[in-house]
């Protein structure tokens, strides 16, 4: 299976989709054009198929090792292939130990190059018990640093300070390293959760006013402000609000490094629909009003938002059901969603398949300095999810890869079905179907 020739595909490029056909050879593309001669090759048909480069999440939680009972590496990124994914880089805090040094990132590694049908990155985090622990960190071969202006839920993960974060930025500067922020301020979010749960009130709306949009809009004010002090990269991840993309936009203008996120969810629900379905959508932070939403599609076109993360965060169901909402565990699992949501959503906004194919594969790639992945180009790793455009078709429990049946896409409607995904040249899944077993490499940054 060394060498292969796919025949009559759409291949989803940069800036146009391209009818032709596409050899592999040791896992990388080597010749795309019309009628290529099939040498040898084995050749498989794709007429009829569009060619994503596969989708690159920079920014899932599979909970391994420590917490597998929540999600785990195996289920968690079959769920990724199963959706047209073929890389993704897992946050430090939800397995445990967290990665806070060489030795839980290695722990880490180890498992995933055991469980993971990906190819993979790590991040580590920035805590205050690690700030010195980056450089080793770095070494290891983490993607970036991930840091917490709110709590995160996870005891031994912690809030940097304001002074931490700032030392911790000029750290990741010198180890040409992004730090990746949760903006929420802790001040508004765990002020206004007292005083509400206090008041004995515990429902979705009571826990939609404890996170305010000024409490994202503030923290996102506060790192860009650093970030450009410092001259550090930053990584705003998860934005919710049409106003803080905004303000990450102006500083990029004059010269900040930001890039921003968004997830699939803050562009598919809002608040109102959080209290509708209840724990299965809650996030922080936490679903808004449909203006926001429709400020967030508009910023997607004007460019101002880079990447689409699906912030897959699961957790057992006893987490999940709880009678006080604020007790109930945060986090949305998306993994296996997030093409389906770009080309029914996505595209009923307008958006183009090679607009989708940056958002979801190339930006990510680029931005982290992941070489040879997400895009569908000569000299890249044939990472390559096929996909029937115009099939329609309604999301059920059976088809989820994860550990749980439980996300807010079950019911839903979606167009465009992937039918195949190729890591590295290779079938990895075929019509519901895994080929092989886990094969996943890490991926270290390369300097950007
Ligand atoms: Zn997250």
């Amino acid at each position: 299976m060394d060498e292969l020739l796919i025949r009559g595909g759409k291949i989803v490029q940069s800036g146009s989709v391209l009818e032709a056909d596409l050899a592999i050879s040791q896992g990388r593309i080597v010749e795309m054009g019309a009628e290529l001669s099939a040498d040898g090759r084995m050749e498989l048909d794709a007429t009829g198929l569009h060619l994503f480069p596969g989708v690159v999440d920079m920014h899932v939680h599979f909970n391994e090792p420590g917490r597998t009972d929540w999600e785990g590496l195996a289920t968690g990124s079959r769920a990724l292939i199963a959706g047209g994914g073929t890389t993704f880089a897992d946050m430090p805090l939800n397995s445990h130990p967290p990665v806070l040094d060489a030795a839980t990132f290695n722990a880490k590694r180890e498992a995933a190059e055991r469980q993971s049908h990906a190819d993979f990155a790590l991040w580590g985090g920035l805590t205050p018990e690690s700030l010195d622990n980056l450089p080793e960190l770095a070494e290891a071969g983490v993607i970036g640093f991930k840091a917490f202006m709110s709590n995160s839920g996870i005891a031994e993960f912690t809030s940097p300070d304001d002074l931490t974060l700032y030392q911790g930025m000029q750290k990741a500067r010198a180890l040409g390293l992004t730090v990746a922020l949760h903006a929420e301020s802790e001040n508004i979010t765990s002020g206004l959760s007292r005083r509400i749960r206090a008041a004995g009130r515990s429902g979705v709306r009571d826990y939609l006013e404890s996170r305010p949009a000024i409490a994202e809009i503030e923290a996102v004010n506060r790192a860009l402000l650093l970030a450009e002090e410092t001259g550090a990269s930053i990584h705003l991840v998860h934005l919710s609000t049409g106003r803080a993309v905004t303000l990450a936009a102006e500083a990029r203008q004059r010269g900040v490094n930001v890039s921003v996120e968004t997830c699939p969810h803050y562009l598919m629900f809002t608040g109102e629909d959080m209290e509708r379905l209840g724990a299965v959508l809650k996030c922080a932070p936490p679903l808004r009003g449909a203006d926001e939403v429709a400020a967030l599609w508009q910023a997607i076109q004007a460019g101002m938002i880079d990447i689409i993360g699906s912030d897959h965060s699961p957790s057992t169901l006893d987490l999940k059901q709880r009678g006080d909402f604020f007790e109930v565990w945060g986090g949305v699992a998306g993994v296996q969603s997030t093409l389906a949501v770009l080309l029914t959503e996505g595209q009923a906004q307008g958006l183009t398949l090679p607009q989708i194919a940056h958002l979801l594969s190339q930006n990510p790639a680029e931005r982290f300095g992941l070489t040879g992945k997400g895009k569908l180009d000569i000299g890249a790793d044939a990472d390559i999810a096929f996909v029937e455009l115009d099939t329609e078709w309604t999301h059920t429990e059976n088809e989820l890869q994860t550990r749980w049946k439980f996300s807010p896409y079950i019911g839903q409607t979606f167009r465009g079905k992937v039918r195949r995904t190729m890591l590295r040249g290779q079938t990895v899944y075929d019509e519901g179907k895994f080929l092989s077993p886990p094969q996943g490499r890490l991926l270290k940054p390369s300097a950007t």
